[in-house]
């Protein structure tokens, strides 16, 4: 009895900071750029395929276990469409439970107790608890600040490689930083993993929300197809955080392996929403423009914001969050300065820090989500002026 209730591998993280910054938001009426969900819904054919769906019966019993057949074939068509890459829909592809349950599955599934992996610090929250939870080692290499972006160092990412180290976890376009891995950057992960002969987990989620060059998938590279788990989601793609459909493009051996975790996790999930986010995928080549330039001028509209209050900021080549440094406001703890951001200014906004192993690294930078309306970004921009110095 005496014991604690939440294990050791969990421990570390019984409570998260987005739940004390949506109630700090909620109790002073400020504006939420902490989390990052759109504020509108997405398109209004893609619900209407949702709500037919439902009508017609289709998903509203236990779909198959690997996903439905048309989200399947959808899936394959969209990665050749936009990357030309080559999926078999009936081996190759697997649906899941969003990005989320696709990342936790392919951590239980291809890590031992006592494996390394290797991920760009500061991380997706979920990552460092799904390694803890599958009983791996993490191993971060953080970016760093450079000439207004935050860039990884291969030399690092080299050094970090050990012999116990099973897998690369990568994203790229990179929450919370923004930063997208270049062309040569990829191509040097990928090199490396061939061979150090690593596994590489590599979480795509803001795929379609770039503002330089198209998107490159790592799985493109040479020798990197048949060790590639590639994760992507219909969340941010198509502004349906709430429906949680995601999926896992990988080698049929990859995929029974991610299969044989995720069975047990939710069996199968979201059935009508399947059917939906298969039409989604197919939407003509203006949905995905439209979406990327919508958000470019929503970005630009922060950004600029931001620097008038004084933040020095790194604007962003993909995702929908801005990450800040505060020194220049004269602050340097990013955990008190959110914490007084609603009563200072009415805004919420989270510390990088919860991303960090090393928290004191990460401590003066703040992250602000710009997936908002624009009446609510320019509201923002007024409000975050009256912190200029
Ligand atoms: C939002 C997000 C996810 C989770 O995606 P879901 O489909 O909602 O589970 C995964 N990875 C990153 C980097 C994200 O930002």
């Amino acid at each position: 009895m005496g014991r604690p209730l939440l294990n050791r591998r969990l421990a570390a993280f019984g409570t998260t900071i987005f739940a004390e910054m949506s109630a700090l938001a909620v109790r002073t009426g400020a504006i939420n750029l902490g989390q990052g969900f759109p504020d509108t819904d997405g398109p209004e054919e893609v619900r209407e395929a949702a709500v037919r769906a439902l009508r017609d019966g289709r998903g509203n019993q236990y779909p198959p276990g690997p996903g439905i057949p048309e989200l399947r074939t959808a899936v394959a068509e969209h990665q050749g469409r936009f990357y030309g890459l080559t999926y078999d829909p009936d081996t190759e592809v697997l649906v899941t439970a969003g990005a989320t349950e696709a990342i936790a599955a392919s951590l239980l599934a291809l890590l031992e107790p006592g494996d390394e992996v290797i991920a760009l610090e500061p991380y997706y929250d979920s990552y460092a608890a799904c390694i803890a939870m599958a009983g791996g080692t993490r191993v971060p290499v953080t970016l760093r600040p450079h000439e207004g972006a935050f860039r990884l160092d291969l030399d690092e990412l080299r050094a970090a490689v050990t012999d116990r180290t099973r897998l690369i976890l990568l994203n790229t376009p990179h929450n919370p930083t923004g930063t997208v891995l270049t062309h040569d950057e990829l191509a040097a992960v990928a090199a490396l993993a061939v061979e150090r002969d690593l596994l590489v987990i590599t979480d795509e989620v803001y795929e379609h929300l770039v503002f330089g060059d198209a998107h490159t998938p790592l799985a493109g590279f040479p020798g990197m197809r048949e060790r590639t788990v590639t994760i992507s989601s219909a969340g941010k793609t198509f502004s349906y955080t709430g429906w949680k459909v995601g999926w896992i493009t990988a080698t049929p051996e990859l995929i029974t392996a991610v299969r044989s975790a995720k069975q047990y996790l939710t069996y199968v999930s979201a059935g009508p929403f399947q059917y939906a986010v298969a039409e989604a995928l197919r939407l003509p080549g203006a949905y995905f423009d439209t979406l990327r330039e919508d958000l470019r001028t929503k970005r630009d509209l922060l950004a600029d914001g931001l620097s008038d209050a004084g933040f020095t900021v790194f604007r962003p080549s993909g995702t929908y969050f801005i990450t800040t440094d505060i020194r220049p406001l004269g602050e340097s703890d990013g955990f008190a300065f959110c914490r007084s951001l609603p009563e200072r200014c009415g805004i919420v906004a989270v510390p990088n820090a919860v991303f960090y192993d090393h928290q004191a690294q990460g401590a003066p930078f703040v992250r602000f989500a710009f997936c908002k309306r624009e009446d609510v970004l320019k509201d923002a921009a007024a409000r975050l002026k009256s912190l200029a110095p």
